[in-house]
């Protein structure tokens, strides 16, 4: 119920219709039974500054960031986590103090249901990433935070590969990371026992496409491969459909999208307790329904 002492959240995106962040966030607001509420805001590139300052008049407690703000935002704000420095990201802002101050929890959510894998030895995981953009950045720390051997980021523009691969070699974050033209994935395959695709390929409405034809899918590391892909409309894709006929274990990106969140909640409401179990079955249930519609 939205009263007089309501607190307002939201999420910061052009465009944002699509986001499926009010859902998720109010369910859970919701069930913890605490005065939030949660709206989409649609800031086209030439009025963000405007919109912050509009936000900081009006009394916004904290916002999600999503395309393509996540790294214009960050002149706006008087704080950024190291985290969000090295991923050169931000993904979530909290009113602190009366200043802004700026994180990212995609690491936190990319690294959730890899977490869950049980004896899972890292240390002996060789990482292939498919693509070079802001999302790669996040699995890259992940990768990192998890104690991965090799990290392998495949893309299809050399100039955009090497700018990415030198960002991280004059990080703080100590990485093993290679970039590699996409010809030369097959040969990465057989030693991937993670493989994450950070692409749009295969995203609604091109749901027949796949980063990997059938051959190169077979080629994966035979050891109980992982294989994650980021998207999660439609859930399974293609790439997770092939990932499975091979036996591999396959991860959608709703998990992520719903881990980001919660550790933004957690952020925002000072709870320690977030019902993501709530947040799961509203966005499962929201997507069934789209998928028969
Ligand atoms: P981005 O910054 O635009 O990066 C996309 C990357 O994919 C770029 O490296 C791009 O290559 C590459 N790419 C695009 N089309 C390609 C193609 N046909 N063949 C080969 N490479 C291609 O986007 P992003 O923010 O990283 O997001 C990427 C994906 O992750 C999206 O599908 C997004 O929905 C998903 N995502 C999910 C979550 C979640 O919570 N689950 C969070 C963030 C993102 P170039 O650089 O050469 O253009």
């Amino acid at each position: 119920m939205i009263t007089g002492t309501t607190k307002l959240l939201g999420v910061i995106g052009y465009p944002v219709e699509h986001s499926l962040s009010p859902l998720m966030h109010n369910a859970a607001i919701l069930q913890m039974g605490i005065d939030f509420a949660y709206l989409p805001f649609a800031i086209a590139p030439e009025k963000l500054e405007a919109a912050i300052r509009g936000f900081e008049a009006i009394g916004v407690v904290g916002f999600s960031i999503t395309i393509p703000h996540k790294q214009a935002i960050m002149p706006f704000l008087t704080e950024i986590s190291s985290l969000a420095k090295t991923v050169g990201a931000v993904n979530t802002v909290v009113r602190k103090n009366d200043q802004w101050v700026g994180t990212n929890t995609d690491v936190e959510g990319f690294i959730a249901p890899l977490r869950s894998q049980d004896n899972r030895d890292w240390s002996q995981t060789t990482t292939v990433i498919l693509g070079n953009g802001g999302a790669a950045r996040a699995v890259v720390a992940g990768c990192v935070q998890l104690g991965c051997s090799e990290i392998h980021v495949v893309g299809r523009n050399l100039a955009k590969l090497d700018a990415f691969a030198e960002t991280w070699a004059n990080s703080s974050l100590k990485t093993n990371l290679q970039v590699h033209q996409w010809e030369l994935l097959p040969k990465l395959l057989p030693d991937a026992g993670l493989l994450v695709n950070t692409t749009p390929i295969g995203m609604y409405p091109h749901i027949q496409e796949s980063p990997l034809s059938e051959e190169e899918i077979e080629k994966l590391n035979p050891n109980s491969p992982i294989v994650y892909d980021l998207i999660y409309t439609p859930n399974p894709t293609k790439l997770l459909q092939q990932a499975q006929k091979i036996g591999a274990i396959a991860i959608d990106g709703l998990e992520m999208l719903i881990q980001q969140g919660a550790a933004a909640l957690k952020i925002w409401s000072d709870r320690q307790t977030i019902p993501v179990d709530v947040m799961r079955q509203t966005l499962t249930k929201h997507l069934r329904i789209g998928n028969r519609e």
